[in-house]
């Protein structure tokens, strides 16, 4: 079978300080159909902001997002594990930092677990260990992260799931007459120098960190597919009917 990497991101998981229970059932429902047509890898944001909704802190004390992360990791994770425990999925964790991507023996290790728990039919959910990270080498939400994972794990596609339908020719929160790109073979240079433009509180990315998140994918032959999470009418007309509606693909062929 074909290998994906799905990456979501912390908004779709969490809503107004609480888990987004019915968006991750969605969610899980979801990726259990595309188990059944592709080999599926899953990177998970969530730890920080999944530690800030069990912690219930006062908004104004400073505490550090390691902690967080350190709180929420195996709240996301019992979250997950309940959830696809539903439809007999077994799931597992692994943590990587960006240093990981960079050693390869680390690498080496890192195919080889994912091979073992494919060929077991284990789904993978890769997390950034935030714990050890040091702040600097942050991957920003895991968009990177989830493209050297796409990359090493041999998945022909990262599919982001975002709180956004794709890409626009500028923000679309901003600008009423944004309009979206359905298909992107070059990236500008200029458009992966500019700011964070995250949406979120507890996210880092925003759209520059999925640009070259998209930029990697492209130079290693590979495709990436922006698209919606909240709703995943698009992810699954294009994962599963072939039909591609909304949504931005990256790709040098055009699609
Ligand atoms: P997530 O946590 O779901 O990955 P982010 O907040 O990190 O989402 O990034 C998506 C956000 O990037 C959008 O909600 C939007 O506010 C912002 N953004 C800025 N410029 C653009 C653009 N040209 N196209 C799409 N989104 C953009």
């Amino acid at each position: 079978m074909k290998r994906i990497t799905l990456k979501v991101g912390s908004g779709v998981l969490t809503e107004n300080n609480a888990v987004a229970k019915e968006r991750m059932l969605n969610l899980v429902t979801f990726i259990v159909k595309l188990k059944k047509v592709y080999d599926v890898i899953l990177v998970s944001s969530g730890a920080v902001s999944f530690g800030y909704t069990a912690l219930k802190l006062d908004r104004k004390k400073h505490i550090s997002k390691k902690v967080l992360a350190a709180v929420g990791q195996p709240i996301l994770m019992s979250n997950y594990k309940a959830l696809f425990d539903i439809y007999d999925v077994d799931t597992s964790q692994v943590l990587m930092t960006e240093e990981d991507f960079d050693s390869l023996a680390h690498i080496e290790i890192f195919r080889q677990i994912i091979d073992s728990q494919i060929e077991h039919e284990i789904l993978p959910i890769v997390n950034e260990n935030d714990i050890t990270t040091i702040s600097e080498q942050v991957f920003g939400d895991n968009d990177q992260l989830s493209a050297h994972v796409a990359h090493h794990s041999n998945s022909e596609t990262l599919v982001i799931l975002s709180d956004i339908d794709g890409y626009y020719d500028k923000n679309p929160n901003e600008h009423d007459d944004a309009a979206l790109f359905k298909n992107v073979t070059k990236i500008p240079p200029s458009e992966l120098q500019k700011p964070d433009t995250s949406n979120h509180e507890f996210a880092t990315g925003g759209i520059v960190t999925k640009l070259k998140a998209a930029q990697f994918m492209l130079d290693q032959g590979r495709q990436m597919f922006l698209c919606n999470g909240y709703d995943l009418t698009s992810a699954e007309e294009f994962l599963i009917d072939g039909v591609h509606n909304k949504g931005t693909l990256f790709s040098s062929s055009k699609g």
